[in-house]
């Protein structure tokens, strides 16, 4: 089939299926097909092209696109159009994949759920009823139900992992500063990493080749060599060390998460590997350390939207100040108001010490951790989320029980590793479970390899 045809079929499911899953924000169906009609063009030139040339792809809606509204799915960004390109997707553009539109988000990456989006609730296409996790719900859900074959995400604290193990995709967050930052906008910059989404192994590590690399645009790009990783795809992984991290086991872990992860790591050792336990004794503090140092973070990155320079400005102020506090009373959302008001609390002169500070310190205890377990092991592993999705709604009033759902995964970005969720089984409910695999720096072949001979 031809780009233009696969391009018409996922448009096609697209409208089939958004009625239902409210997984795009934006449907770019004809920007879509003027790039499937060039990749056409080139095949039909003779020209050689590439392995994702013509694939359909879904953007997180806070990748700014060029010409294409980006909403980070707030109101204070309803109408914002970037005057240029991240350079994901721009890399993306170039290697001829066909973007079919901007995916559902929490409000500026912040939740769990997706239910913080300010225009629309993305369902779980395993149950309608439940959420498809967060904050990169779209993309898992969209890619999911098919209605385009891969997708980027965003996770900050665990918002690609999250989403996938809900789903029941691969998704993978790389090594802080393999994939540059440059244009996606800032939630927490130390923790905000791009990663892909597939329904396979080889289709994740695909298109994380295609976005890794080193951008002079983002000052924390990492400059190396990016290894193809579909050579690294060997369904071997004899003496290849793995330790469970103990820590994840225990209270709050749902037993048929627990079976089924133990499942998939009884596999993994009849594959060849060396299981051992490992203990991070610090893992705990993880969630307390992230939620102050990204809500600090995000209170000082969205400074920015003050209704002078972009965004929405309210149209009824008497003078400047009243302005910024009307264009942010009703441009951000209540989650995104409660972070910047922890956020500034805990950056706030007399408070710093006792917060901040104290955050960055078990942030290097928390690192030193898993220093220490890769010294034994080559890879760790752990459940991905301590559940299956919630029913919508479930939560929205709690948001302690909501940030509970991201225990295992935020410790993986305050070290700035890799980490990857891959699905391992289903609940009673017939809902997906995942496995966490967690790298050292910049080991995504080792964990793609580890994926791939489960898978
Ligand atoms: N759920 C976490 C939060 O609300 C992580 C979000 C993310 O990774 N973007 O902050």
């Amino acid at each position: 089939r031809s780009a233009v045809e696969i391009t018409q079929e996922a448009l096609q499911r697209i409208a089939t299926l958004e009625p239902k899953l409210h997984s795009f924000l934006s449907v770019t169906a004809d920007t879509a097909l003027a790039q499937a009609q060039a990749v056409d063009a080139k095949i039909a030139a003779g020209e050689e092209i590439g392995l994702l040339a013509g694939i359909p792809i879904g953007i997180k809606d806070n990748m700014c696109t060029k010409g294409i509204r980006t909403t980070c799915a707030s109101k204070i960004l309803e109408n914002f159009v970037p005057p240029y390109e991240s350079t994901v997707t721009q890399k993306l553009a170039d290697a001829g994949t066909v973007m079919v539109g901007k995916t559902n988000l929490d409000e500026f990456a912040m939740g769990s759920s997706t239910e913080n989006s300010a225009f629309q609730v993305t369902a779980n296409p395993w149950d309608l009823e439940r959420v498809p996790g967060g904050s990169s719900g779209g993309s898992a859900a969209a890619v999911a139900a098919q209605e385009c074959v891969v997708a980027l995400g965003s996770d900050t604290g665990g918002s690609i992992r999250q989403p996938a193990s809900f789903c029941g995709v691969v998704g993978m967050k790389p090594t802080y500063g393999l994939v540059s930052r440059y244009g996606l906008v800032a939630f927490a910059s130390s923790l905000d990493q791009i990663g892909p989404f597939g329904r396979t192994v080889e289709d994740a590590a695909i298109l994380l080749g295609a976005i890794a690399g080193y951008d002079p645009k983002d000052s924390t790009s990492l400059k190396v060599e990016v290894p193809d990783y579909t050579q690294l795809l060997k369904p071997d992984i004899k003496n290849l060390r793995i330790g469970i991290i103990k820590e994840t086991f225990g209270e709050g872990l749902d037993p048929a998460v627990e079976q089924a992860v133990t499942k998939a790591i009884e596999q993994l050792k009849d594959l060849g590997a060396e299981v051992q336990e490992i203990s991070c004794p610090r893992f705990r503090y993880g969630l307390p350390t992230y939620y102050i140092i990204a809500p600090s973070e995000a209170s000082a990155n969205l400074a920015r939207y003050d209704g002078v320079k972009y965004g929405f400005r309210t149209p009824d102020a008497e003078n400047l100040l009243s302005m910024y506090n009307r264009t942010r009373a009703a441009g951000f959302g209540t989650e995104v108001k409660r972070r910047i008001m922890v956020g500034t609390y805990t950056l706030s002169a007399g408070y710093y010490d006792a917060y901040y500070l104290k955050a960055q310190k078990v942030r290097t205890l928390i690192k030193q951790d898993f220093e220490n377990a890769f010294a034994n092991v080559d890879v760790l592993v752990c459940p991905t989320v301590p559940t299956t999705a919630f029913k919508a709604g479930e939560k929205t009033d709690d948001p302690l029980s909501m940030y509970l759902t991201d225990l295992m995964t935020i410790t993986v970005n305050l070290a700035g590793l890799p980490g990857m969720s891959i699905p391992c089984g289903f609940d009673d409910k017939g809902l997906p479970i995942g496995l966490q695999l967690i790298g050292d720096v910049l080991r995504e072949d080792l964990l793609f390899q580890v994926a791939y001979a489960y898978e």
